[in-house]
């Protein structure tokens, strides 16, 4: 349920209502915009009536959620949510981000110059799996703590904030230093460590399952957010189709349905959607174009001999080009 409250109302009156609601059992979620602020109840809400509520001179318009996300829906929270990383850095609400960087960390030579190199071509944060989930327990696995040490290194020299992916919650203490975690399709459904990164204070940046619904994005985003960390990105990456041409196919719709169903961030990541390095240009062209707010690109100084998808990979210098012709599409948005 969400009450609209009308503007110029006093904070005691406010704050009345709010404890007066509290004593129902539900968990309030107030969101305090420019032009509106708006009560989210959150809970079992059968109990309060809605025609006394609806009756209150504080009151503008009561409203029953018929969606079961709730912290994550825009009529939750009207305005577009901003996730704050830096003080230079930011998701949403107009402020957009490359992420940029190696599928994975495969050593510190190697992710310091594709972090220079793309810190140059204007990306906001340096990407790097250092836990890779990969379809063969014979691939490379990943270089594990030692790959995130390398990422704090490089971060420390080149001065990117870094995003790097977690699949077990057991591993959560070395993250204590990451800029955002990551949780990658394969885990958009885990919802164990869902629920522990809910109880954390990082920005999330979680990736759409590759054979889940929006809806269902939008459940495993609430499941975060409700343990009380509400710094969540959401991330279209692809799904599978009967499409083979491509390593998924992307759904741009999402990016649109989503900035519909709710406020938050929602990045666009080309490289796992297509799987091939020729086609992520022309679609973060128009994921920038469908007002995505931010991309998430894989960048390898070496593609050829990369551990882990060097076929999707962009070279720096056509990092470089990618991101110049993005923000040529931004400005003539
Ligand atoms: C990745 O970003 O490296 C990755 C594994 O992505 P996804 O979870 O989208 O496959
Ligand atoms: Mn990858």
């Amino acid at each position: 349920m969400i009450i609209a409250l009308k503007k110029g109302i006093r904070r005691e009156e406010q704050d009345h209502l709010i404890s007066w609601l509290e004593s129902y059992g539900v968990r309030i979620h107030l969101s305090e915009g420019e032009y509106q602020t708006v009560v989210g109840l959150v809970g079992d809400t059968t109990r309060i009536d809605t025609d006394l509520i609806s009756g209150l001179d504080i009151v503008e318009s009561v409203t029953r959620i018929s969606e079961p996300f709730k912290k994550a829906n825009r009529k939750f929270h009207p305005e577009d949510s901003v996730i704050r990383i830096t003080e230079a850095v930011a998701f949403g609400k107009g402020e957009f981000q490359l992420i940029a960087g190696p599928c994975s960390v495969e050593s510190e030579a190697q992710v310091e110059t594709i972090a220079r190199a793309v810190k140059k071509s204007g990306a906001g944060v340096l990407r790097g799996g250092a836990f890779k989930p990969r379809t063969s327990p014979y691939d490379f696995q990943g270089l594990h703590e030692e790959g995130i040490r390398i990422l704090t290194e490089v971060r420390k020299r080149v001065g990117l904030p870094i995003i790097t992916e977690i699949m077990d919650i057991g591993h959560l203490p070395y993250f204590q230093d990451v800029d955002i975690i990551q949780v990658g399709a394969r885990n958009m459904q885990n919802f164990e460590l869902l629920k522990e990164l809910g109880k954390t204070d990082k920005p999330i940046l979680l990736k759409r399952g590759l054979a889940n619904t929006i809806k269902e994005l939008l459940m495993s985003a609430e499941y975060i957010m409700s343990g009380g960390n509400e710094r969540v990105i959401l991330c279209e990456r692809g799904i599978r189709t009967y499409e083979t041409y491509t390593r998924n196919t992307l759904d741009l719709s999402a990016v649109a349905v989503l900035h519909e169903l709710s406020h938050l961030p929602v990045v666009v990541d080309p490289s796992h959607a297509t799987g091939a390095a020729r086609y992520v240009r022309p679609m973060a062209l128009a994921a920038a174009a469908c007002g995505a707010d931010g991309l998430m690109i894989e960048v390898h100084n070496d593609p050829p001999h990369a551990l882990c998808d060097g076929p999707q990979s962009l070279t720096p210098e056509q990092f470089d080009e990618v991101a110049s012709a993005v923000r040529r599409v931004r400005e003539a948005l």
